[in-house]
């Protein structure tokens, strides 16, 4: 799959279109992953002209851009690969799961089919990162888990916390102060129809989640 050499930013690449899709399917437009990637329309555009010649992406007439079966190997494996390293480095290092998103985001860009496999024996082949998030296996096979935002709790429901969608560490740190970690109860007590904040117990105590913090959570209904 390396036949042709592939830099790091055509890999970022692969992988903003791959998560795009993920939340929207579909063919992915040039103004979303430029904006994905924090770039101009022609910039992409121009990247995505390097793409479609390695093959690593298919043009959709008037509707973006798909990754080809080999492009779709690449992010696949990119996001193995960085959520593997995440593991490693809260498991293994003791970093706290704010702390490793941007180690990973470098780690992600090592070769090495050997080294990945290696990795992944090591810390006991792990199906879900600090964040919750999936691994895919060596073959490309996902394991999703049911899970679903915690705006959908009703009140009086309670749930445990699978996932978050906003990995920044400002956001994790929060949850950290709460007590909302991964695998962490809440109930919720009461949704304020103004503002979607939500009054919820986590553990002994009290506190209120902001609309936003609320979509960010993902959780498992008890
Ligand atoms: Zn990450």
């Amino acid at each position: 799959m390396n036949a042709l050499l592939i830099t790091s930013a055509e890999e970022n690449y692969l992988k903003a279109i791959f998560k795009i899709a993920e939340k929207d399917p579909g063919a992915v437009l040039t103004n979303a992953l430029a904006a994905e990637m924090g770039t101009s329309a022609a910039s992409a555009t121009d990247m995505l002209k390097r793409l479609s010649d390695k093959k690593l992406v298919v043009y959709e007439k008037y509707r973006g851009v798909k990754l080809s079966e080999a492009g779709n190997r690449i992010a696949t494996n990119l996001i193995r690969k960085h959520r593997l390293w995440e593991v490693f480095l809260v498991d293994k290092l003791g970093f706290a799961w704010d702390e490793v998103h941007d180690f990973a985001e470098q780690l992600e860009h090592i070769q090495g089919e050997q080294l990945t496999e290696r990795l992944d024996d090591f810390i006991g082949n792990p199906r879900f990162d600090p964040h919750g998030d999936p691994i895919p296996d060596a073959q490309g096979k996902w394991l999703r888990r049911t899970q679903t935002r915690f705006l959908t709790l009703a009140s009086g429901q309670r749930g445990i916390i699978t996932g978050v969608d906003d990995h920044s560490p400002g956001f994790l740190q929060y949850l950290g102060e709460l007590g909302l970690g991964l695998g962490a109860e809440l109930e919720l007590l009461e949704r304020t129809a103004y503002d979607q904040s939500s009054k919820v117990r986590i553990g002994a105590h009290h506190a209120v989640l902001s609309e936003k913090v609320g979509q960010n959570l993902f959780v498992r209904i008890l």
